[in-house]
């Protein structure tokens, strides 16, 4: 995994560790993508739980090559700086978090748009550590958190990272969190072993609890 994931800049002290996604938990994603491809002449039409076949031409309603697509997601990676903005509370409670917890995120983008995205984070004085993979986010949380007899927390809005978390690190408290959206709508619910949080002082709630089991 490491060869995958450098994990060498994320130095974790004795005290609980919540893995935070960043897209639509931390930043917001979906909203500031919509805005993006309207400035384009696109338009997201939510029929479904994906981007690919539900972004058309606003000029005929046409819908995008699934390559044009792919192509509008990376293209908005390396304009995030100009485009996305916080998630709800994210920032104060994070921030507040991070005075008795460690705090990383763990961010599904392909690596070379880290720069960018540290950049971004550091603006809004998120400054925890940040890693970017394609990869399944269990197996690298499991490597961060290895056997240590500390709480551990992951948040995060897609069902499938949490199947991923669930698989690898049992112990790990499992927190879905998501943005109210009529896409979202279409998303894809996570299991009963996930603890449903509606915003971020919900989200903090559940943390505290866990890490206070220590
Ligand atoms: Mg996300």
């Amino acid at each position: 995994m490491s060869e995958i994931v450098d994990l060498a800049h994320v130095r974790l002290g004795d005290r609980p560790l919540a893995v935070c996604d960043v897209d639509d938990v931390v930043l917001e994603f979906l909203r500031p993508f919509e805005r993006f491809l309207d400035s384009l002449g696109h338009r997201l039409v939510p029929r479904s739980y994906r981007l690919h076949g539900n972004i058309v031409s606003a000029r005929d309603d046409s819908p995008l090559a699934d390559a044009l697509v792919s192509q509008l997601i990376l293209d908005f990676f390396e304009a995030q700086e100009s485009w996305q903005t916080p998630f709800g509370d994210a920032v104060t409670t994070l921030k507040r978090l991070g005075e008795t917890a460690d705090v990383v995120f763990l961010t599904a983008m392909p690596p070379r748009y880290t720069l960018m995205r540290r950049r971004l984070l550091d603006r809004l004085d998120l400054t925890f550590p940040l890693l970017a993979t394609e990869s399944p986010k269990g197996p690298v949380v499991r490597h961060m958190h290895a056997d240590r007899p500390l709480p551990l927390a992951f948040i995060d809005d897609m069902a499938h990272n949490h199947v991923s978390v669930a698989e690898s690190v049992p112990q790990c408290l499992l927190v879905h969190l998501m943005p109210e959206s009529d896409m979202h709508r279409h998303a894809p619910k996570p299991g009963p072993h996930v603890v449903q949080a509606r915003n971020w002082p919900e989200a903090e709630g559940h943390l505290l609890r866990h890490f206070s089991r220590r």
